[in-house]
């Protein structure tokens, strides 16, 4: 059978395997398969390409832009799935597993598309907090924002999720405005190939957004500087090697790792047998264990749980993974696929065995186990230890067995069973399996500083939970020390790997133009008429509507006091209220202050404004008396567009009394037609 061709993609051009390619094997039956890498490539051709063409292209595109284009790829994805899975079983990888890379790669980039349009402006310059009042009087301020880098990133994943490892890390990319370059695992790049060709043939990208690398990077890395930025993902060992690269030191450049991790399970003292919790806790460590054979960063490594209970969890564990078959990913009957190649299996074997020094194996031997495929394969069993004395234990702590191996241990108290967790010296993930509050406060007080992230489940939670190992695009993905110190993803927190965070200073208009947001003190724009007769493209940022004032009366106040039913003393009754240190006296209602402010400024005719949708920090600073008058400034701040027919206009209000003293601000929010 002639070998699948894996091509690159450099400067835009597809490059077939050439001279130093090399030859990928089948995971399920161990023979050739493929053939990637072609040490001709020119990578600094790909470099410029993706500075001098994609990078200047992405840059000239909002974030709303760049989130629509991400949807438009995750779409043509969806329509390419089948093709992505066929694939994919040769990776050893079973149909479930691919629910996890391809369909979770796909539902991550739609997550990052949505995020985009919702929480980010649809302008190009991201900001990052609010203003901070840096003088006096309020002429001079100060405002984070964010913008693009203007290189390029460098994505390095690792074999295990070749979908969804590149689409977590390109989605934030693309939506931060910056081009990538993707090497892929050679061991698995023949999908990522496949997802890559999809994404270019739709056209939705611009030229040099994207390339691929099938096989080595070359000397890539040392042509890096300071506004590029690698993101790796692989082994420590890798990490360290890449992270001293000459030019990634010298230039600064910024090197995301998110490297192999000891995870952690813990079962609460409380969860003894008989308990949801119990169940609950060796149903996913079983799942962990098995999910894409094991081949996962997250994955459970130590299992530690009360030392009363190491006998029951191990019995339950070794009945359930007794059921699972271990054979040919792409019979329906299969519950767990191969390694991703023999050289992988050799690893494993060899690092269950430094294990084994420490720890009993009470479950699965790799050289006698029912396998249901052909045994030239990277098939081995999961694996399970025993490790009775974990304190004087090192390789069950430091020794990333990566495949279906985990080892039970036991703990005394909760104070043991964090310092057991903490020997992991930085991890991914930790879960903690107790219905009892204290017990998750105590673990995440000793334990969140070793963790990137820490998963509780109990009875409460289990029927909708996403899974101990199941990275969300919302939350952060990655941990300290050993996990590599990296941090992917975390929704719009993750976009800002790929941008640099400025400090500005300057006045309330400069600062106004650069963030396309109308800041205080900045001048106000004065349209041709009603700001709320004014459609949504027509109107400007600082554009402002000055009321007449309205005295406020004691008629007013009590008439709204009946009328609502808010007869609150500092409104009726006038002893009383002077009594409360706030008020000199009865004093009218915030709300009534409110609702004459919409009075004030309000168009009441049919027009462009077609709702109210909310109001933010709304402040009160003064009581207003009877006999005091309230005026409305009514200020354009920001403008975002929801589709084709409406968008969200946030007005800054101000209401001020007979003195300009300022009685209360709020943000109001309007949905207004286009
Ligand atoms: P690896 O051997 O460290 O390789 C990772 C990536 O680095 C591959 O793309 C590899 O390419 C590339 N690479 C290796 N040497 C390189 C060099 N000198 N220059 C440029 N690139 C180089 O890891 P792996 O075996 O693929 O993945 C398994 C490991 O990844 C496990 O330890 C696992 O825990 C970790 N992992 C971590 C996460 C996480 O998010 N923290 C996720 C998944 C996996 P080639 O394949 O071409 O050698």
């Amino acid at each position: 059978m002639s070998l699948l061709q894996i091509s690159s993609f450099a400067a835009g051009t597809w490059i077939a395997p050439g001279p130093g390619a090399r030859t990928i094997a089948s995971a399920i039956t161990g023979a050739p398969f493929a053939t990637a890498g072609n040490d001709d490539l020119d990578v600094q051709a790909m470099l410029d390409h993706a500075r001098g063409t994609g990078g200047p292209a992405l840059r000239a595109l909002t974030f709303h832009q760049r989130a629509r284009m991400l949807k438009a790829l995750a779409q043509v994805l969806s329509e390419h799935k089948q093709a992505l899975y066929d694939l994919s079983f040769e990776t050893g990888a079973t149909q479930k597993d691919h629910l996890i890379d391809i369909d979770g790669g796909i539902g991550t980039m739609f997550v990052f598309a949505s995020k985009g349009r919702r929480e980010m402006p649809d302008a190009q310059v991201y900001l990052d907090g609010g203003i901070e009042q840096l003088s006096r009087n309020g002429t001079f301020l100060g405002q984070h924002i964010c913008t693009p880098l203007q290189g390029v990133a460098v994505h390095i994943n690792a074999f295990n999720f070749p979908v969804w490892g590149m689409l977590e890390k390109l989605a934030p990319t693309l939506l931060a405005g910056v081009p990538a370059i993707v090497k892929p695992a050679t061991n698995s790049c023949y999908v990522t190939e496949r997802a890559v060709r999809v994404m270019l043939d739709s056209g939705i990208l611009p030229d040099g957004a994207l390339q691929l690398v099938s096989g080595g990077l070359g000397d890539m890395l040392d042509r890096l500087d300071c506004q590029d930025v690698v993101s790796f993902t692989g082994s420590a060992d890798t990490a360290l090697k890449l992270r001293q690269t000459p030019a990634i030191l010298r230039n600064a450049v910024r090197f995301v790792a998110e490297q192999d991790s000891l995870n952690a399970s813990i079962l609460g003292p409380d969860a003894v047998e008989g308990t949801p919790e119990f169940d609950l806790f060796v149903k996913e460590v079983a799942r962990e264990m098995t999910t894409k054979a094991g081949q996962k960063c997250t994955a459970i490594r130590r299992i530690i749980v009360p030392q009363a209970q190491a006998q029951p969890v191990i019995d339950a564990l070794k009945a359930r993974l007794a059921k699972v078959t271990v054979g040919d990913p792409r019979q329906d009957t299969t519950r767990m696929g191969a390694l991703v190649s023999n050289t992988q299996k050799a690893d494993v074997l060899a690092k269950a065995d430094l294990i084994g020094a420490e720890a009993q194996r009470v479950f699965g031997n790799p050289s006698d186990f029912d396998l249901q495929g052909p045994d030239t394969g990277a098939f081995v069993p999961p694996m399970l230890f025993h490790c009775t004395d974990p304190d004087n234990a090192q390789r069950v702590h430091d020794t990333e067995a990566f495949g279906p191996v985990s080892t039970v241990m036991g703990y005394r108290d909760l104070a043991h069973a964090v310092a057991l967790v903490n020997r992991g010296q930085g991890s991914l993930v930790t879960s903690l399996i107790t219905h009892d509050p204290e017990v998750a406060r105590e673990v995440i007080m000793g334990a969140a500083a070793y963790n990137g992230r820490i998963y509780l489940n109990d009875r409460d939670s289990m029927a909708e939970s996403t899974g101990h190992g199941a990275p969300l695009p919302h939350m952060v993905h990655g941990g300290p020390g050993r996990a590599g110190g990296g941090e992917e993803m975390g929704g719009v927190r993750g976009v800002m790997h790929y941008m640099q965070r400025t400090a500005i200073q300057g006045s309330p208009r400069m600062l106004s133009a650069i963030g396309q947001k109308w800041v205080s003190g900045a001048p106000e724009v004065t349209g041709p008429a009603h700001p709320f007769t004014r459609r949504f493209n027509k109107l400007e940022i600082g554009e402002t509507l000055n009321t007449t004032p309205r005295t406020i009366t004691l008629e007013d106040i009590e008439h709204f006091a009946h009328f609502t039913g808010d007869t609150f003393y500092a409104h009726m009754d006038e002893d009383a209220a002077a009594r409360n240190p706030f008020f000199p006296g009865r004093v009218a209602h915030g709300y009534l202050l409110l609702s004459f402010a919409a009075g004030l400024f309000v168009e009441p005719n049919e027009g462009p404004v077609l709702a109210n949708t909310g109001l933010d920090g709304l402040r009160f600073m003064k009581p207003v008396v009877p006999g005091d008058s309230i005026k409305v400034r009514l200020t354009v701040k920001q403008k975002t567009p929801r589709n084709e027919d409406y968008g969200e206009v946030r007005w800054h209000v101000t209401l001020t009394n007979q003195d300009d003293e300022m009685v209360a601000e709020y943000e109001l929010l309007t949905m207004c037609a286009c």
